[in-house]
């Protein structure tokens, strides 16, 4: 079957654009978004009405029957609230859609039951949406028809930011202040913003409806709770770039199609390294569309998957044992005259300006490494980050053969020299031409890597949105620069004066630069002796968010108050307390509605067959050593039902903050690991007819 279509007319179909707005608004209007757009400030109720009506005329051609505020609250993930195009019906019983500047600008939704950690009493309980215009509206296709999505910040009745929009698009303005100041001392007078860009890497499992249903852990939390690991697992990494197979492939080929008309540059796709786990990479954009696309990208990663009668599973680790998910966020800061500030050309050495931005980074980078781990931290990512699997905990900078090679002699001597070449790899066949060796080998061990152009931040989780390890990275970068230029616009020399910043930055940061293997225990007891900071769990890297050094920072550039970070933490506390406790309960429920019966059930079919053999005069040895066995688990697992259901008590009645995430990080998790351990253990010994739910190897292989 042949669908007739291609790239070229399908991309941006569902993006009101800025090629559309051209088409369908008056000159005039058009100019003013644009200047909005790019210098901010406010539409005019006039123009406002004008966009208004082209929007809502063009979603209504497209077939849009409602229009939404669509926003990022504290959940990490989207909300709506769909409203009509229809109004009162003209007395001749017609309708006329109606749409105006108002509620396109505002909307009010009711925010009661969105997180915002105590600051939002619930008798205010309205909340205010507001158009970001640099961000384009479109029309999302699902079972509720077509429905126009306004991309909106969230804020409360008294102004405070109650999403993760504001404070990402406040840190790109502070960023592009600060970065052009930097750059006119270099000599540009041309630019007039520097913009970040980001480029997510979103890697993700699928698994059959039908396994998926039979698994109330992964209904209810995301992950499995139970399940012993397959015979087969990564071990023979056939998995990574192999072959797709043919049911993912139709599932990434509706995916790839949804999202380019959407307007998402969904790019490259390829397997990953454990079975079943896929990868999604799109084109680097400006920060806030990547973060309203990558938004996109995970909720449509999830509905095309039930079209495929498959689930998509964006948990950091839905299998224990088994390669967890993560999403890479490749960020670089471009001029809008088109300079890459993390570009170093051919000759790092004799980039002055490249050096400063470099240095600026890693000073920016150490200052701040709890808040970049913090920004990656949420429950799923305790799995991954410090657990028994990469990236650590660590913060650490990896900077590549060449780069490092001109730091080391800028620290020592002051001066660096040429630097060295990049090697050329002789392939050694006539045919084929030989290869220019990157000079900025790849280490997919460290945190934060500079790869090329760019900085890779490998920490962040793959459920988790990117806007707040962005808002971090471009305020904390921010404040680096506006050191160095207060430095440096006072100085009388400015040749010596940036000679020496760019020591004095690399001298005291260059602690946290390390090239070597990130997984090692070795690193983690030299991290220590250089007195990084290797923060272990989310609850432990929440306070990182209301230390001095982050109210300073962010107060002083307009990012978050005092308030809202405090708010963000109790947020943090209460999510995770939640989180647990879902899981918890769900554990509860399978091992004692599930496990345990099923459990007992073959127990019974073994003592029948001990009594049957030895009735028939044979040797029951080896039924009456497996009932043991069996029955010794079996008491492990009652056991630890009853602590962990007493746990989960004390919890839950705890009242919500710190203390109480403590608790579930500190009791309820462990009990948990006590009760999996045993019922684990059956897995590998109940036959398999009688096991209540899909093991590990049917949820990653029949797929
Ligand atoms: P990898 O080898 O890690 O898969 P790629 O070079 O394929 O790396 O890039 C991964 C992601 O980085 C893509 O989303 C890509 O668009 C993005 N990217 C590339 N260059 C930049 C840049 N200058 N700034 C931000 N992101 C970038
Ligand atoms: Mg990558």
């Amino acid at each position: 079957m042949s669908e007739k279509w291609n790239v070229e007319e399908i991309f941006g179909k569902n993006v009101f654009s800025l090629g559309k707005m051209r088409e369908r608004l008056p000159k005039n209007a058009y100019k003013e978004v644009v200047n909005v757009m790019n210098r901010g400030g406010e539409l005019s109720m006039e123009t406002a009405n004008v966009v208004a009506k082209a929007m809502k005329d063009w979603a209504v051609e497209n077939g849009a029957t409602h229009y939404t505020h669509w926003f990022q609250p504290l959940t990490g993930i989207t909300a709506e609230k769909h409203d009509a195009f229809v109004s009162h019906p003209d007395s001749d019983g017609q309708m006329i859609t109606e749409f105006s500047g108002k509620e396109l600008i505002k909307g009010e939704p009711d925010a009661s039951s969105f997180p915002s950690g105590g600051l939002r009493a619930t008798f205010e309980a309205r909340g205010y949406t507001a158009w970001d215009i640099t961000s384009p509206a479109f029309l999302k296709e699902s079972s509720c028809g077509k429905i126009l999505c306004i991309p909106t910040a969230f804020c409360s009745y008294t102004g405070e930011s109650l999403d993760k929009k504001t404070p990402l698009l406040r840190s790109m303005e502070v960023l592009s202040e600060q970065a052009l100041r930097i750059v006119r001392l270099f000599g540009n007078t041309e630019a007039t913003k520097v913009t970040p860009s980001v480029g997510p890497e979103q890697e993700y499992f699928l698994v059959d409806e039908d396994l998926y249903m039979q698994r109330s852990d992964l209904m209810f939390a995301g992950r499995t709770l139970f399940g012993a690991l397959p015979p087969k697992g990564q071990e023979m990494e056939d998995h990574y770039f192999g072959v797709i197979r043919e049911r993912v492939g139709a599932f990434m080929k509706d995916l790839n199609k949804e999202l380019w008309k959407l307007g998402v540059t969904a790019k490259t796709q390829h397997n990953e390294a454990a079975p079943a786990q896929h990868e999604l990479a799109p084109i680097y954009e400006t920060a806030n569309i990547a973060v309203d696309h990558n938004q996109l990208v995970m909720e449509t990663m999830k509905r095309v998957a039930t079209e495929h009668h498959l689930r998509c599973l964006l948990h950091e680790k839905p299998y224990a044992g088994v390669n967890g998910s993560g999403k890479h966020d490749n960020w670089s800061i471009t001029t809008d005259d088109g300079v890459n500030l993390l570009d170093p050309g051919d000759t790092p050495n004799k980039n002055i300006q490249f050096l400063l931005v470099l240095s600026c980074i890693l000073k920016a980078v150490d200052d701040h490494a709890d808040l970049l781990r913090q920004s990656a931290a949420d429950v799923g990512n305790d799995h991954r980050l410090g657990a028994n699997e990469a990236p650590p905990a660590i913060i650490s900078v990896f900077l590549g053969e060449q780069l490092q090679d001109v730091v080391t002699q800028l620290i020592e001597t002051g001066a660096a020299n040429p630097v060295k070449e990049s090697g050329r790899l002789e392939t050694g066949v006539k045919t084929l031409p030989d290869l220019e060796i990157d000079t900025s080998d790849r280490n997919r061990t460290s945190p934060f890597a500079f790869t090329g152009n760019k900085f890779e931040f490998r920490m962040v989780g793959s459920s988790d949105s990117v806007a707040s390890p962005n808002t971090v990275l471009n305020t904390i970068v921010a404040e680096a620069f506006c050191e160095a230029a207060d430095v440096l616009e006072k100085a009388d020399d400015f040749d010596m004066a940036v000679h020496d910043l760019i020591k004095k930055n690399l001298t005291e940061h260059e602690r946290i630069i390390f090239n070597g293997d990130g997984y090692s225990d070795e690193w983690i007891a030299e991290a220590e002796r250089r007195g990084l900071p290797n923060i272990k769990s989310t609850v432990e890297a929440a306070s990182a968010l209301t230390t001095e050094t982050a109210v300073k920072l962010f107060e002083r550039f307009g990012i978050f108050t005092r308030k809202e970070l405090e708010s963000r933490e109790e947020i943090t506390y209460e999510t995770y307390a939640k989180t647990i406790n879902i899981e918890a309960l769900t554990m509860i429920d399978m091992a004692g509605k599930q496990i345990i019966p099923a459990v007992i059930r073959f127990c019974r079919y073994l003592a029948d067959t001990v009594n049957a053999v030895k009735a028939a005069g044979a040797d029951a040895t080896v039924e009456t050593e497996l009932l043991k066995e069996i029955s010794g688990h079996l008491t492990d697992m009652q056991k630890a039902l009853t602590v962990l259901k007493k746990e989960e008590a004390a919890a839950s009645s705890m009242k919500p903050g710190k203390e109480q995430a403590l608790y579930y990080k500190d009791h309820v998790t462990a009990t948990m690991k006590d009760l999996r351990t045993p019922a684990d253990a059956l897995e590998m010994l109940v036959d398999k007819d009688i096991w209540p739910i899909p093991t590990y190897g049917q949820l990653m292989f029949e797929v």
